[in-house]
């Protein structure tokens, strides 16, 4: 049971005074989860702070800087008569020979005039910028008079925010939740505290949501380090919890003489390469080991994970058990479905597949033919976990493109067996640090060189204003009979207008080229978007719109085009994934980045990157220290929230001793029963580890 002092924070954002539905449903986007609670409203880290304490001269101030100045109103021009939505705009000025003029879209006059009177003295604080080379602010955050201001904070958090959740708003439900904060235990241990110099855990939320000096919201500031130790220590501990939890359940040997791999093998057009073969021998023996196998299988995208988990699967097959490959999406789970069926049938593998999909009649018989023990291979998403789902006897979990499941959607598939081995794929390239946190202890087999006769991917990065020359290339491509995808980037806060963007290029691509062009995208029935990967895979169209489902995965080699709208958008591992889409079969293939126009030299250096290298272990680190940890998992996507307040680059140094703190705690106190672990407890919840706490109680 969750200590009942924690309630306040684990209570509906709705909780707050001034949060109704409407601004839930948009802090819900803000926080990334569906009914936020105050929690998760204290854990949304400040992006920096705005400091009354140095008010620069109007001639001092830079485009971009969030500052605080003290001006005179000088004169106010109302929008013309004629054009009610043009901004209103009020002149003001200093003792230098600098303006600032602040304009206000949809103002109200009598309003504006009450607010900024002409001839008075001001202190406004906002995001300045240049336009038409003036100094200008758009509705400023704060526009105060002289005793106004005394009553304002010197130092205040800013924080990212969303549409129709402003500063202003956001800051008073910080502070009403700040407010709730109850006495908490300490959990950390008193001698690592004083050394680090960390404030205890309300008082590190408090001091970053209350600064008392602009540094106090910085990552590298003692409070947030101490956040992200806690959120370290919380990740894993948690995973300390479960593989003690899954030791506990001795693991079974299961060994073969291996005819239905060599089987498998035989069916395959292509020998294995050199690492796939290592990765088959690490694979086979951990499976003959009386432990349970917790092994990652980390290759780049197209490194052929798919063959290596199938004889992974053949070997526990040959034994009389029962394998499940789990993917995350409906489209991969086919996909494996296909590229498997032709090789099991070879090698008397009897497969099936098992996704949301199925229903009644359908989906019952599967589920009695696998409790029967007459499916030895069960392919699927999702739907796997789901508590009617029995197995006959399951001896091996593999799950492919792990950081999409959550760790307790593992354990409920490792559930359905006896002391069942796991198999965790990824293409995603995962830096060492997280690998750590996200799997713990895995051991790690790596495929590291590509399938022969792959050849480089010319990467090019192309301005949107050339778009007639590509959408041109792209058409003699297809008249030559080559396949291409098209991407549309989706971000998240505005899913609406990038599928109608998406439309829109399918539309127009569709009037120059006919019925050759397809398109696909997350809001579509699964059946038409397998529909029509089906008719891209088959080649009866040849150019794919899509947004971004396409990113993980999708296997047709015969695919040598891929144009990538707003490249600039996307992470760059996320770029390193969808050009992974291209160069899977002999042929020589291209990729092009279509950005638009300019480029700050971030965004070149990081497209450039691209353009030299397909080494994703490269990229990704390049994506890391360019945009940090969230980005490089593509948390967007994922929901996996991943990290809420540690940051890798800053705080990736405490992950040794996070681990080895949990190690200490697992080898003193198990079940955390002492009155540090009664504390830990809180620190669980408080992170959102419960299922962790659930496997104390379970013993
Ligand atoms: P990923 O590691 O990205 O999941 P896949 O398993 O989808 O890669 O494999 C990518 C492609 O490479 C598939 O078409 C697969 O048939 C092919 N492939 C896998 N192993 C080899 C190999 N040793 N030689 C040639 N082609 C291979
Ligand atoms: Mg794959």
């Amino acid at each position: 049971m969750r200590p009942l002092s924690l309630n306040p924070l684990f209570a509906s954002l709705t909780s707050l005074p001034g949060v109704g539905p409407k601004l839930d449903l948009l802090y819900g986007k803000l926080l990334g989860r569906e009914a936020p609670r105050v929690v998760d409203l204290l854990m949304h880290m400040p992006s920096g702070a705005i400091d009354r304490r140095a008010r620069p001269k109007l001639n001092e101030v830079l485009p971009g800087q969030v500052v605080t100045v003290d001006v005179t109103v000088l004169e106010h021009r109302p929008s013309p008569p004629n054009r009610p939505r043009a901004p209103y705009r009020v002149l003001c000025g200093d003792d230098t020979d600098a303006t600032l003029t602040l304009t206000f879209f949809h103002a109200r006059r009598d309003y504006l005039e009450k607010l900024l009177p002409v001839g008075e003295k001001r202190y406004v604080s906002g995001t300045s910028e240049f336009y038409d080379g003036h100094l200008q602010m758009v509705h400023p955050d704060r526009v105060v008079d002289e005793k106004g201001f005394a009553d304002l904070p010197l130092v205040e958090p800013v924080y990212p925010l969303t549409e129709g959740v402003g500063l202003g708003v956001l800051r008073k439900a910080v502070d009403a939740a700040v407010s709730k904060l109850p006495d908490i235990p300490e959990w950390q241990d008193e001698a690592w505290i004083s050394r680090e110099q960390f404030p205890p855990f309300t008082e590190a939320l408090r001091q970053l949501h209350r600064p008392y000096e602009p540094h106090d919201v910085a990552p590298e500031s003692l409070a947030w380090r101490r956040l992200a130790f806690d959120e370290l220590l919380a990740g894993q501990l948690a995973l300390a919890l479960l593989r003690a939890h899954m030791r506990r359940q001795t693991g079974r040997g299961t060994s073969s003489e291996g005819a239905m791999r060599a089987k498998v093998m035989k069916a395959l057009p292509y020998a294995l390469t050199h690492s796939q073969q290592l990765a088959v021998n690490d694979i086979t023996n951990d499976l003959a080991l009386p432990q349970r196998m917790l092994r990652l299988l980390q290759g780049d995208v197209g490194s052929g994970k798919t063959v290596v988990a199938l004889i992974a699967a053949a070997t526990v097959i040959e034994a009389g058990r029962q394998a499940a490959i789990m993917a995350p999406t409906e489209i991969l789970a086919r996909q494996h479905l296909a590229t498997i069926a032709p090789l099991a049938e070879a090698a008397g593998i009897r497969v099936a597949i098992l996704t949301g999909r199925a229903t009644g009649g359908e989906r019952q018989t599967i589920l009695d033919r696998l409790v029967l023990g007459d499916i030895d291979l069960l392919i699927g998403t999702h739907a796997l976990f789901q508590d009617d789902v029995a197995f006959h006897d399951l001896a091996l979990a593999i799950v492919d493109e792990q950081h999409r499941f959550g760790v307790h959607q593992r354990l409920a598939l490792t559930n359905k067996g006896d002391a069942v081995d796991v198999l965790v794929l990824t293409a995603t390239p995962i830096p060492r640090t997280l690998v750590l946190t996200n799997f713990g202890d895995m051991d790690v087999s790596e495929l590291r060189e590509k399938p022969a006769g792959r050849q480089p991917i010319d990467t090019r990065t192309i301005s949107m204003a050339r778009l007639t020359d590509v959408e041109d290339s792209v058409g003699r491509a297809i008249d030559e009979g080559k396949r291409a995808y098209w991407v549309c980037p989706l971000v998240e806060e505005s899913e609406k207008i990038d599928l109608a963007a998406a439309e829109a290029r399918y539309a127009d691509l569709r009037a120059r080229f006919g019925s050759k062009v397809d398109l696909i995208h997350g809001k579509m029935k699964s059946a038409e978007k397998d529909a029509a990967m089906a008719r891209f895979s088959s080649g009866q169209s040849q150019l794919l719109v899509a947004t971004t489902v396409i990113e993980v995965g999708v296997d047709v080699p015969e695919a040598t085009i891929i144009v990538i709208e707003h490249a600039e958008r996307f992470g760059l591992a996320q770029l390193h994934q969808l050009r992974g889409r291209v160069g899977r079969g002999s042929g020589k293939s291209t990729c092009l980045l279509l950005y638009k126009a300019p480029l700050g030299e971030t965004a070149k250096a990081r497209l450039a990157i691209l353009r030299e290298s397909e080494d994703g272990f490269r990229i990704a680190e390049e994506d890391l220290r360019l945009r940090g940890e969230g980005d490089l998992l593509g948390t967007r996507q994922s929901g996996d929230p991943g990290f809420h307040v540690a940051r890798v680059e800053v705080h990736g140094k405490y992950l040794g001793a996070a681990r080895d703190d949990a190690a200490l705690i697992m080898a003193r106190d198990p079940d955390l029963q002492t009155p540090r672990g009664e504390a830990l407890r809180y620190l669980l919840y408080l992170f959102g580890k419960d299922e962790a706490i659930k496997l104390i109680s379970a013993g």
